[in-house]
């Protein structure tokens, strides 16, 4: 019995150990190192979340910064900050392999000659001083993706990003980075801090207890005042159309050509006009319309003209000025209206009455609510010609965006 008692407990350590989720905080930096203990702040102490780890990205003028101000055995604040807390710092690991200094890509390095042995500090002539040049952007792109990559590839992390030091470009690539690689449970983070304390020198971390620090000549603030407030940065989520190329080492503009490519096949499913006869309602994607009756009838006649085009045109493009989509009013074919007329509004009716201004009244009133709804004006009955004596209506809608379901012959 005890035996056994211990396995269990024992399996079940190890399971919960297994299944332990490990929080890394990752931040784009430039000179601000107080950007990266103001948003530990925020998350460790507001938030209570326990970040074991802490990677900084950055140029080799931040990493010295951040070096010296954070991570100084005796006078580093990220030190301070966790004596202030009570954290254990030996419990967070950050030390000077979690700087990440963005280098100089291989392609622009000049190689040592064959057999010339490597200068000992060559690995810190390639670190890039600042990110000023088409060059420098491409190397910070390609770096700043893979190390984002790199992190979201563990199960078990989550990883919480912030855009908020660093130059603009810094900020941009890692919203990308995480568009494309963050999953459901990472958060990206732009931490904000009031005016007299952002980028202050000797503010890195709201203390305990309050105290008075120089906001400039001769002017003072208290750190009562250095509210810090954690904006979340909202992401779409890229993710599985990225994954399905792993393996294959692709530059990011094609990752990211790979993924529109990706999406633009899908979009026509999922912002489709669907005339779902059987229901008698019309659908834009998931979202069904606010039409029925005339109006619905009316829609589904053009969306059936404009479904046929690839058929009608045999193949030809010019289908913004194609005479069988867009037509007449005596070119209408009533015969076929009255069948989607009797569908949609009235089996009784035998004798559609459908005169010009009818028509016009009724396309107007449907335009207005597709209008009100905020849906997009290629699903309205628009008409083409600039005349109003040779009036040609139909629908814009890419003929591939409709979908007739359960149509009746
Ligand atoms: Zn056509």
């Amino acid at each position: 019995m005890v035996h056994q008692r211990e396995r269990s407990q024992r399996s079940l350590t190890r399971s919960r150990r297994r299944h332990d989720v490990r929080h890394i905080f990752v931040a784009v930096l430039g000179q601000t190192p107080q950007i990266v203990t103001e948003t530990l702040y925020a998350l460790m102490v507001e938030r209570r979340i326990p970040i074991s780890e802490v990677f900084v990205i950055t140029t080799r003028v931040g990493a010295q910064r951040a070096r010296r101000d954070l991570l100084d055995p005796e006078t580093g604040q990220f030190f301070a900050f966790c004596r202030e807390y009570g954290l254990d710092p030996g419990a967070i690991a950050f030390d000077e392999k979690h700087i990440l200094t963005i280098k100089m890509l291989a392609s622009k390095r000049v190689r040592p000659s064959k057999g010339a042995a490597a200068r000992p500090n060559q690995q810190a002539d390639l670190e890039l001083e600042d990110i000023r040049t088409v060059e420098d952007n491409r190397c910070l792109a390609e770096q700043l993706l893979g190390i984002i990559r790199r992190l979201t590839e563990d199960p078990n992390t989550v990883v919480h990003g912030s855009i908020a030091g660093g130059r603009k470009t810094m900020s941009a690539y890692m919203l990308l980075a995480f568009s494309l690689y963050g999953r459901e449970k990472d958060r990206l983070y732009h931490v904000l801090v009031p005016p007299p304390f952002e980028n202050n020198p000797q503010f890195f971390f709201p203390p305990r207890r309050e105290r008075v620090i120089g906001i400039g000549v001769g002017q003072v603030a208290s750190t009562r005042e250095a509210r810090i407030d954690l904006a979340e940065i909202p992401f779409v989520r890229l993710r599985p159309w990225v994954l399905k190329e792993k393996g294959v080492q692709k530059t990011i503009e094609q990752q990211i050509r790979i993924v529109q490519r990706q999406l633009n096949l899908r979009a026509p499913e999922w912002e489709s006009l669907v005339i779902d006869y059987r229901m008698r309602q019309a659908r834009w994607g998931d979202r069904t319309l606010p039409i029925s009756g005339v109006k619905l009838a009316l829609l589904a006649y053009f969306a059936e003209r404009r479904a046929d085009h690839l058929r009608h045109a045999r193949g030809r493009k010019a289908h913004d000025l194609c005479p069988l989509c867009f037509q007449g009013f005596s070119d209408f074919d009533l015969n076929r209206y009255r069948t989607l007329y009797q569908h949609f509004v009235s089996q009784q009716v035998q004798k559609i009455e459908l005169g010009p201004d009818l028509f016009l009244s009724y396309r107007s009133k449907l335009n207005r609510v597709l209008a009100r709804e905020g849906l997009p004006r290629e699903l309205q009955i628009v008409n083409i010609s600039a005349t109003p004596r040779h009036a040609r209506y139909g629908l814009r809608l890419e003929p591939r965006r409709i979908r007739l379901d359960f149509r009746p012959q």
